[in-house]
């Protein structure tokens, strides 16, 4: 029933384009699952914990990212998904709370881009409810200025910007829609003030694109009190056309910044943190590399990924998802689905960063604005 990323691999020689429906299937439930009691601490075959929810909740984005969604894909033309298709904040909240009795402690909702997402405050509002979960959220910026008080207001604890450039030439062109950088900016500044601080920055950096803005960016944000992380371009979904080359190793910016402005290593805030943090050692602040291309983070992995339309996802890079949704809308008890979830999750075996290459560049990944960036 779970699939082997290496089996597949060696089939399959040419990148292509899979439209979403096709790695859409999902698998019947496991008539056999073990009965695994809601109560924390559920261990995959690596041992790996269930820690984090990641929530698509909408597959639409207002931008059109070169790496991401590129236009020449997601055009006016491009099927995303019907209203009646996606999770409502019912069912996202009624997951949220049998995934939490299974140890998750994070939940991170984002897309496409979350923001777009009609009254996604009062999905918040119903997921603080539960009590107990850290809640942050992953935006382009777009509309933060005007949300941020009332996403604090909410009770989301902290949020993520991406912004790839400072030059606002380069943003633009990456963005793809004429988008200015100085919004994205008054959005920083904007969550920052409604409290929803330490704010974090995403940087994707891609060889020969964006990699000159890598210390404009550096020496803008040191001393903000806000943590830049720069995220090595990665092989995720199937339209960007990746290749490795396009790579900017995370060790090629520490030493680019270090050599500027000196950086010492920290250690983890926790177990399974996927930036690898830095300081700067006249006391500047803080800036993070996400090395997912280069060293590879699998084996303390703990994050599920729950897509829009209620599919579960084991992995980034997966390729097939589990149909929440239709269980939801079957009828099924909290305890069939938990058990359910427990079943998906005990039997997890994904580590596809550690065995990326050439082969698996090519694999039918699901794309990351529809899985949740
Ligand atoms: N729309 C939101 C945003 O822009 O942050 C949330 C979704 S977006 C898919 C989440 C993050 O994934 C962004 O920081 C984006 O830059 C990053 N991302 C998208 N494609 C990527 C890729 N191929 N490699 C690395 N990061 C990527």
């Amino acid at each position: 029933m779970f699939h082997c990323l290496a089996a597949n691999a060696a089939n399959i020689s040419m990148a292509r384009v899979i439209p979403l429906a096709d790695a859409r299937t999902a698998l019947p439930l496991a008539a056999a699952a073990p009965r695994v009691a809601p109560s924390g601490l559920l261990a995959d075959t690596r041992g790996r914990h269930l820690r984090d929810l990641r929530i698509s909740v909408t597959d639409r984005c207002n931008f059109r990212c070169v790496y991401c969604m590129p236009k020449d894909v997601f055009g006016h033309d491009y099927p995303f998904l019907p209203h009646a298709e996606l999770l409502t904040f019912e069912e996202i909240t009624r997951l949220a709370r049998i995934f939490k009795a299974h140890g998750i402690e994070k939940i991170r909702l984002t897309g496409g881009e979350p923001l777009l997402r009609k009254n996604l405050e009062r999905l918040i509002a119903m997921l603080a409810d539960i009590g107990g979960l850290d809640l942050t959220l992953t935006t382009n910026g777009a509309a933060l200025t005007a949300k941020a008080r009332e996403l604090k207001a909410a009770g989301l604890n902290r949020i993520t910007v991406s912004l790839d450039a400072l030059d606002d030439g380069v943003f633009r062109a990456m963005n793809d829609v004429d988008f200015p950088v100085v919004r994205v900016l008054e959005g920083i500044d904007a969550a920052a003030e409604a409290g929803l601080a330490p704010v974090k920055i995403n940087m994707v950096v891609k060889r020969g694109v964006n990699e000159q803005e890598i210390l404009p960016m550096a020496r803008r944000f040191k001393g903000s009190g806000h943590v830049l992380r720069f995220i090595e371009y990665m092989d995720v979904g199937h339209t960007n056309a990746w290749r490795m080359d396009d790579v900017v190793p995370s060790a090629e910016v520490i030493r680019s910044i270090g050599r500027e402005l000196p950086l010492e290593a920290i250690g983890a805030n926790y177990a399974g943190e996927v930036a690898e943090r830095w300081r700067y050692v006249d006391g500047g602040g803080e800036i993070g590399v996400i090395s997912s291309v280069t060293q590879a983070f699998c084996r303390d992995c703990t994050r599920a990924r729950l897509a829009t339309d209620g599919k579960l996802y084991t992995c980034l890079f997966a390729m097939t998802g589990y149909d929440l949704r239709a269980l939801l809308r079957a009828g099924s008890s909290d305890a069939e689905i938990s058990n359910y979830v427990a079943a998906i999750w005990l039997q997890r075996a994904d580590r596809y960063s550690e065995i990326r290459s050439e082969n698996t560049v090519a694999l039918p990944k699901i794309e990351m604005s529809y899985i949740g960036g």
